[in-house]
């Protein structure tokens, strides 16, 4: 299974490549076979602002709920909640989405 280069239009970039290429925002990487970089399209963008937006609601909560008691309990939860969020917006990009062409063309 690999993903269409936007440029060349040839399935160059494996899900883990596709991962790597980074958001909109970044630089992207280069096409195998034409060169030129490519990124992950808007889908990506939402779902991370969606998927940190939950992961900052859970840790709120949780530092709310957070006395002396079961303070490195609550500390480990939110490092897991990072973690896994960090884990589901790589995965998005490795399966969801499109690449295409990023807005900032650097050489
Ligand atoms: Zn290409």
């Amino acid at each position: 299974m690999k993903y269409t280069c936007p440029h060349c239009g040839e399935k160059t970039f494996t899900p883990l490549q596709k991962a790597l290429a980074g958001s909109y925002r970044s630089i992207g990487k280069p096409c195998p076979n034409c060169g030129k970089k490519c990124c992950n399209g808007m889908g990506s963008i939402y779902f991370d602002s969606i998927i940190s937006v939950i992961a900052f609601v859970l840790i709120m909560v949780l530092y709310m709920q957070s006395d002396s008691s079961n303070k490195i309990q609550s500390t480990v939860l939110m490092a897991v909640i990072i973690a896994v969020s960090f884990v589901l917006s790589f995965l998005f990009r490795m399966f969801f989405g499109k690449l295409v062409e990023p807005i900032r063309r650097m050489q």
